[in-house]
């Protein structure tokens, strides 16, 4: 569901970069509403974290992220609804649990009904434990899986943010981007919260082997350049 924004934002950083795309490895990171990391290794996204659906990767606004498939059964054969027809309670179906996974979960569940980011930050801060719980969840999901695909690269020249929360939220690129150290990643908290918004651009830090950047999604742009590709 992201492909056209991984897209776009590996092919951005290269430019960027004076590069081609050839030349890199790099992780993107989708976050916004719907979230997504990618691994793409020289232009080529060799793994991402959504899966048949976009379901699957971390908790996301509304959506589960992956959980043990254990709790699947677990809800089907265990929880009752309301039958909207005969207001009587019965076991949930396939397409009511599929629905309650993609709308009503994520950090929108944890946190008891915030699904937009700004809300769950201003809450945190106001002392909001479910808040803060979820973005601790949400940071820790996405870390885990960034690392997960760095090492599967074999380290790599960039990681860069994208969509609502990459190229707006600072507090939540620190808490992926802090402590990586060990996989190249070294991140300058300050630069972080002061840089040129709208624009794609580095966070700069000194020594680090991997660059950290933030670029702006354009997932229109990269239909309208695949179609011309595709209609010549
Ligand atoms: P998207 O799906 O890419 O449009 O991203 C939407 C998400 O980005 C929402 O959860 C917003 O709360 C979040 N977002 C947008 N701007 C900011 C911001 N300045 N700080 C925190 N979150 C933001």
């Amino acid at each position: 569901a992201h492909g056209t924004s991984h897209k776009y934002v590996s092919q951005k950083t290269a430019e960027y970069l004076g590069k081609k795309p050839e030349e890199l490895k790099m992780v993107t990171l989708h976050l916004g509403n719907g979230s997504s990391i990618t691994a793409v290794d020289k232009g080529r996204c060799v793994d991402t974290s959504m899966g048949l659906t976009p379901l699957a990767g971390p908790l996301m606004g509304t959506r589960c992220g992956s959980i043990d498939p254990a709790i699947v059964p677990l809800l089907l054969d265990n929880e009752l609804v309301k039958d909207e027809k005969t207001g009587e309670m019965r076991h949930m179906n396939g397409t009511e649990l599929n629905n309650i996974m993609n709308k009503k979960s994520g950090v929108y569940a944890v946190s008891g009904g915030y699904s937009d980011f700004r809300d769950l930050q201003a809450r945190a801060e106001a002392g909001d434990e479910k808040c803060a719980l979820a973005l601790d969840m949400f940071g820790y999901q996405c870390k885990q899986i960034m690392a997960g695909y760095i090492a599967i690269l074999g380290g790599v020249d960039c990681i860069v943010f994208t969509a609502g929360m990459g190229e707006n939220d600072s507090r939540i690129r620190e808490r992926i981007a802090t402590d990586m150290e060990y996989l190249g990643v070294e991140f300058d908290i300050d630069a972080n919260k002061n840089f040129t918004r709208g624009v794609p651009c580095e966070i700069p830090k000194a020594g680090s082997r991997t660059k950290v950047l933030v670029i702006p999604t354009d997932e229109e742009f990269m239909i309208a350049k695949d179609t011309q590709a595709l209609v010549k």
